[in-house]
């Protein structure tokens, strides 16, 4: 099976579970035309963060890697009115193109994008009010860092995902041992016997290909 196969397997599911989304539309179409990378998560993946936000109720989300903000639109559409969408971003111009993405689709009044190296930025943050739900998704050298901070800024129960964590199973394949796939097994290492939270990591595959999510609850 290959990557097309599986792209069309998410397009005919999301034929009947989605609805045609402007705003999104314009995130993809407006990044792709500032040169952005195409790595934003699938819409079938942005609709599974939007709705397992919404599952907790969440009101603060904290969002690691910006990009062009698609999956920022869809966290900021899982929050209420008066709830707050934090995202970091490194790249002043990805940052930029957000900006806009987010304008457009009428949600910037809940999302404010902090530019700068997401370590430090997170270290900036205070757990009061803590977070409900922390999506990492920024460079995977700085899993186990990003991962150290969620856990102090999310409340209870709260839920921390980390994208990319499968990598077309090149994670668990010795042969692999560039820094993205060692960045991920860095994390996994520190989660082992790690009591401060319950995680699992759930493969994914479709238009991004062959990948997966960890699933963390904070204790
Ligand atoms: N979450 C986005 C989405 O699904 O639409 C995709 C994010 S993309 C995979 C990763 C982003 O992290 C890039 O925009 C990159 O510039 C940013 N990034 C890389 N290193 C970073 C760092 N040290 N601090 C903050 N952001 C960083």
């Amino acid at each position: 099976t290959s990557v097309e196969d599986w792209a069309r397997s998410d397009q005919y599911h999301n034929s009947f579970l989605h609805s045609k989304d402007e705003a999104l539309d314009y995130a993809l179409q407006n990044s792709a035309a500032h040169d952005l990378p195409e790595i934003a998560v699938s819409a079938a993946q942005g609709k599974l963060l939007n709705l397992q936000a919404r599952s907790i109720g969440a009101k603060r989300i904290l969002e690691v890697g910006t990009l062009g903000g698609y999956s920022t639109i869809w966290l900021a559409r899982a929050v209420p009115a008066d709830g707050e969408v934090i995202t970091l971003e490194l790249n002043e111009l990805h940052a930029k193109v957000a900006q806009e993405n987010l304008d457009h689709a009428g949600v910037s009044g809940k999302v404010r994008i902090i530019v700068g190296p997401a370590h430090e930025s997170m270290r900036r943050l205070e757990p009061a009010p803590p977070f409900d739900f922390i999506f990492i998704d920024a460079d995977k050298p700085g899993n186990r860092d990003y991962f150290t901070e969620a856990k102090r800024l999310v409340r209870k129960g709260g839920v921390i995902i980390v994208d990319n964590v499968v990598r077309y199973g090149r994670v668990a394949d010795p042969e692999y041992t560039d820094q993205m796939v060692e960045g991920v097994r860095t994390l996994l290492k520190a989660l082992e016997g790690d009591t401060d939270v319950d995680a699992t990591s759930i493969g994914t595959v479709g238009d991004k290909g062959y990948d997966g999510f960890l699933y963390a609850i904070r204790k």
